[in-house]
């Protein structure tokens, strides 16, 4: 896949043998500078369009100023790296299934045993189909991989996944049935990022398409308020702590919704551990208006 050192390994050994520690800061500053601007540019990084695994994040302000693709505001310096992280493990557990099918026989419909980041519709928001990639399916079960640091995975095994990641899987599921797959059980597969193979921690649920649908409509009601009445619609809708801190439109001291939210009240440093860890629901008591769209 890669090239290997050939005839000019002689001249490159010279190079390394003179420079000083001004060439060495030198070659450290542009290798950290490669991997800083590819990390920033991956896809995930720039990925504007709402998907599945946003559309259970509980503050509605959050999901308004997304769907209403509001400038962002908390542009704080920081390299996604865990997720990052999380992505190129996600490319290796790909890699395992995806080798592992060669071992089965393809299904009579043609498929392969497992399902390995099918691209899946979970539903319409405002108009727009939205979609996800699934990481795995088989046999009815729909999986989804988190690659978690200690503290938090200790937490997961307490108090389960929250309804963020929950929401998710079964958007996940939903697509599945929508493409014609039958699915009983939804699973989030918490696999350690610091810690052995044996901590991990699988979580599953029997399959519910409510929880599904009631989700999409509750973010298509959000697409809507905001499509209709910009950024007047902000203060509509509800807060919650939902790691104020990674929040793209966090504006510490901000009392106009239009250039940034303060953070709800109930989020402090300790909340915000990891921008992609669980997120605990808390209503703040905004305005109840759209109440039956809002308030699922
Ligand atoms: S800063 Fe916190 S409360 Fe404000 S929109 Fe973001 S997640 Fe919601």
């Amino acid at each position: 896949m890669f090239s290997q050192p050939g005839q000019g390994a002689g001249s490159a050994a010279t190079a390394a043998t003179a420079a000083g520690p001004a060439a060495l800061d030198a070659l450290k500053e542009e290798i950290d500078g490669l991997i800083v601007d590819a990390i920033n540019n991956q896809p995930r990084s720039l990925q504007t369009r709402i998907g599945p695994s946003e559309m259970g994040i509980p503050c509605d302000l959050r999901l308004g100023y997304k769907l209403a693709g509001h400038p962002v505001c908390n542009t704080e310096d920081r390299m996604p790296w865990k997720p990052w992280l999380g992505t190129q493990a996600h490319d290796g557990m790909a890699t395992i299934f995806q080798l592992a099918n060669a071992k089965f026989p393809p299904r009579p419909n043609g498929d392969p045993r497992f399902l390995v980041e099918y691209r899946v519709d979970v539903g319409v928001v405002n108009g727009e189909d939205v979609d996800g990639q699934c990481d795995l399916y088989v046999d009815g079960l729909v999986i989804d991989w988190k690659f978690t640091g200690g503290d938090q995975l200790r937490k997961y095994k307490k108090n389960g996944p929250g309804p963020q990641y929950e929401k998710q899987a079964h958007l996940y599921a939903a697509g599945w049935e929508a493409k014609g797959y039958p699915v009983h059980t939804v699973a989030v597969y918490f696999l350690p990022r610091d810690q052995e193979f044996r901590q991990r921690y699988f979580w599953h649920a029997a399959y519910d398409r409510q929880t599904a649908a009631g989700t999409v409509e509750k973010v298509d009601g959000i697409a809507k308020l905001v499509a209709a009445l910009g950024p007047a619609a902000f203060p509509l809708l509800k807060t919650a702590n939902a790691y104020c801190q990674y929040c793209p439109w966090l504006r510490r001291g901000s009392t106009d919704l239009a250039t940034g939210c303060a953070g709800h009240p109930d989020a402090t440093p300790s909340d915000s551990y990891d921008p992609f860890r669980d997120l605990i629901p808390s209503e703040n008591g905004k305005p109840d208006l759209f109440a039956n769209l809002l308030a699922k």
